[in-house]
This record gives C-alpha cells, sequence and structure tokens, in this order.
C-alpha cells in the first residue's frame, strides 16, 4: 500500500498566493489531517485533489493561531452536515490541547447551524493531548507531543507508517531539543522555515519563533534524517520558491529535500 503526504497548504500566516498549513497522511483513501489552514482553502484544496470531506476522520490542530486552526471551522460544517445526510461514515476524531478543544466548540457554537450542535460530543469527538499520548489513527501507531513553545501551547505529532518509516511534524517552530526522542532519526522531518537566509533582514524569522532555510537544514543534520520536507514560507515568488530553497538547503544538508507546492503529493 503507497502512503502518502497529500500538501494541501504550505505558505506561512498571511500567505495570499498559495493555502496555509494543511497536510494529510494517508493511503490514497483515508486521511488523518494535520492542521487545517486559515479558511474555506481547504475545502478548495481537498475538491481539487478529489478528496472527499468523508474521508477524513481524525484531524489534529497543532496550536491556536488562525493560520492552522480556521479551516476546522469548515470542515466541521461540511462534515457536520454530511453526517446529518447519513452520508459520513462513523465518528470524527479531533486531537488537540484541552484550550483549543474549547476554542472551536465556541467558534462553533457561535458561528455554524444549531441543528449541528447535537453532534458534538456524540458524533464529534475531541481528544484532549497531553504530552506522549499516543492513539492509533487509521492504523498507525501516532504519538503527539509538546513542543514546548513559549508562544503558544503547542503540539507536533510523530507518525509511524504502516511501511515501517516514521514521519515527524514540528508544529510552527523551529525544533527544540526538548522533543529529541520524537525528531532524531525519523525518516522524515517537516520542519518550518520562513523564508532564505539572505532574506533573515526581510522577514525576520528569528523574532518571530521560526526558521531560515539554512536553519532548518542543520537541524535535518543534528538530527540525521534522510528527507527534509520544508514548509510554513513566505509567498513572495512561489514559481521560483521551490528552486531557491532547495539550493540554500542543500549547501548544508546531503539528504532528500523537498519544497512541495499546495496540491502536491510526497509519496512515503
Ligand atoms: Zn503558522
Amino acid at each position: 500500500m503507497a502512503e502518502q503526504l497529500t500538501v494541501l497548504g504550505t505558505g506561512f500566516a498571511v500567505a495570499t498566493k498559495c493555502y496555509t498549513t494543511c497536510f494529510t497522511i494517508s493511503d490514497g483513501e483515508e486521511h488523518f489531517m494535520i492542521d487545517t489552514g486559515g479558511g474555506s482553502g481547504v475545502l478548495t484544496n481537498l475538491e481539487t485533489l478529489n478528496i472527499s470531506y468523508n474521508q477524513v476522520h481524525h484531524i489534529f490542530l497543532s496550536h491556536c493561531h488562525t493560520d492552522h486552526v480556521m479551516g476546522v471551522v469548515w470542515m466541521l460544517r461540511m462534515i457536520g452536515q454530511s453526517m446529518q445526510k447519513g452520508v459520513y461514515e462513523g465518528n470524527l476524531h479531533l486531537y488537540c490541547h484541552k484550550d483549543i478543544a474549547d476554542g472551536v466548540l465556541s467558534m462553533c457554537k457561535f458561528m455554524l447551524s444549531p441543528r449541528l450542535l447535537p453532534l458534538f460530543g456524540e458524533r464529534i469527538i475531541f481528544h484532549c493531548l497531553a504530552d506522549g499520548m499516543t492513539f492509533t489513527i487509521n492504523g498507525r501507531k501516532t504519538t503527539f507531543f509538546d513542543t514546548k513553545s513559549h508562544k503558544a501551547t503547542q503540539y507536533g505529532v510523530m507518525v509511524d507508517l504502516l511501511n515501517g518509516k516514521t514521519i515527524t511534524y514540528l508544529g510552527d517552530e523551529p525544533y527544540n531539543p526538548a522533543c529529541e526522542q520524537y525528531a532524531k532519526g525519523v525518516d522524515y522531518l517537516m520542519h518550518e522555515a520562513l523564508c532564505l537566509e539572505a532574506e533573515e533582514a526581510l522577514y525576520h524569522p528569528h523574532k518571530i519563533s521560526h526558521s531560515t532555510v539554512k536553519d532548518a537544514a542543520e537541524w535535518a543534520v543534528a538530527l540525521e534524517v534522510p528527507n527534509l520536507i520544508l514548509h510554513h514560507t513566505e509567498d513572495r515568488a512561489m514559481a521560483t520558491r521551490k528552486a531557491r530553497y532547495t539550493a540554500e538547503a542543500k549547501q548544508y544538508y546531503s539528504g532528500n529535500i523537498f519544497v512541495p507546492d499546495d496540491l502536491e503529493i510526497i509519496m512515503l
């Protein structure tokens, strides 16, 4: 069975030329969603890739920022309606910190049809995370870990793929050595990279707990990972982003470098 990372959004918080942070891990059928991006673009990109929200039964929200969380309101609206029509099978599981669960519930009470609200707790189930919690999601051992962020409580996730490999998503911040057991030697490391090192003065990544491509590449070397996936970038020149970011990462790191565009599928 071919497992894949489906890339739904690769931009930083205020990207307008691509969608914001959203991925799925799947076998092409059932999709585990990692963050939801910042709006209804999640529905657009799922539709473009011919993925139905009925194929999403598990969603992880890393932290409370708009560009990661707001898409979940749209997912809940569509999945809730699908449940009521009798089309959606089983339950939807959401994995996040308790504060995010409370916030998402408040938004849904405020914004969604009251007819959908009885589904919460019945078929829309929140799993409030603590550091190191493990679940089986679509058959894969999935471990959530606290990234010890100073900005906002934040979680990352490590997935043991069915093919024996591992993939870790570090969330929206540079690697924190406190998370070594979840990142060292994994097969695929997903690390944010806001901009090139040469554009540090333009985007100030270090002042906002973000990385340059160089930073991420150096962590990939230190962590001895064979594959580095860069995401959460500025969107100044999308047509050349892949080439520019790959070239900089190559100066520091000799493994495989992925700088995916939205709607790309990375075979794992
Ligand atoms: Zn973000």
